[in-house]
């Protein structure tokens, strides 16, 4: 598609279009391509090594492709900075929780939202009545989160005082005060329990439902991708080897070879 052309609300979210990502020898993606329509949440699954943090790195602009395309919402985003894909609606969690330990909850989910704002450092400094009401407008967007994700016993608490739980729904919050479109989930059920990994699946599912955000998850937790995926690309050395329902992964010959004796 033309990227001067606007995009449709049929056309997919993201597309990721025979993408490769070499490091010296080794290659971590080797022409993988697939799509994320609007409102769908997309797993993406593989054995250790596979190729899947590299492709979020990728859609997060830490990484540059070698080659191929990556376009969101019509237009590619090869040429956009780290920030610049936060402006245009991509948030993500990171595998390894990135939120400021010694800050409160609501400060965390503020400050998702403000890294989005659009206040200039000379306006912050002078305080101006439009940053005034920017900041409030931000206020209120985190307190809705802050109850959308059960976390009003805890608004004041700091993060580093909270259940390991309890703070990837901080992460959660923060990703989401950006307003993402899409919503780049990195492994959120590591570490968590039963219980917790249920919760989250229900959460999960409530963010595509109630908010329209698109999700593309990475994730080892094979119950939790399976229920709660629209569709599920699968990643092998690199490569795609299936893509379909849960059920359609699940019943793939390849997909069940590269991941024999890799599941309890
Ligand atoms: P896991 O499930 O274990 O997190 P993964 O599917 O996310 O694995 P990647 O981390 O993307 O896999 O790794 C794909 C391949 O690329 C691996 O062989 C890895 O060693 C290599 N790789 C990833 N990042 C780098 C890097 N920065 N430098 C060199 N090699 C890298």
């Amino acid at each position: 598609m033309n990227n001067s052309e606007a995009s449709s609300s049929t056309d997919p979210l993201l597309e990721v279009d025979v993408v490769a990502v070499r490091f010296g020898g080794i290659t971590a993606l080797d022409g993988v391509s697939f799509d994320a329509p609007r409102g769908t949440i997309v797993g993406l699954i593989g054995p250790n090594g596979a190729g899947k943090t590299t492709l979020f790195n990728c859609l997060s602009r830490l990484y540059i492709p070698n080659s191929g395309d990556i376009r969101f919402d019509g237009r590619s985003i090869l040429s956009k900075t780290p920030h610049e894909m936060v402006n245009m609606g991509v948030g993500r969690t990171f595998q390894n929780l990135a939120l400021f330990s010694t800050m409160s909850v609501l400060d965390n989910i503020m400050v998702g939202a403000h890294s989005r704002s659009s206040s200039g450092f000379l306006s912050n400094a002078l305080w101006l009545p439009w940053v005034q009401s920017e900041d409030a407008r931000v206020r209120e967007n985190a307190w809705e989160l802050i109850k959308y994700l059960d976390l009003m016993d805890v608004a004041y608490a700091t993060v580093g005082d909270l259940p390991f739980g309890t703070q990837k729904r901080v992460e959660l919050g923060r990703a989401l005060a950006s307003k993402p479109k899409l919503l780049l989930l990195d492994e959120p059920a590591g570490g968590l329990n039963h219980d917790e990994v249920e919760d989250l699946g229900r959460m999960i599912r409530q963010i595509r439902d109630d908010r329209g955000v698109t999700i593309l998850l990475v994730e080892h937790h094979m119950s939790l991708v399976m229920s709660v995926s629209d569709t599920v690309v699968v990643v092998n050395f690199g490569r795609k080897i299936g893509e379909g329902t849960p059920q359609e992964v699940q019943q793939n010959p390849e997909v069940i070879r590269a991941y024999l004796g890799e599941e309890e």
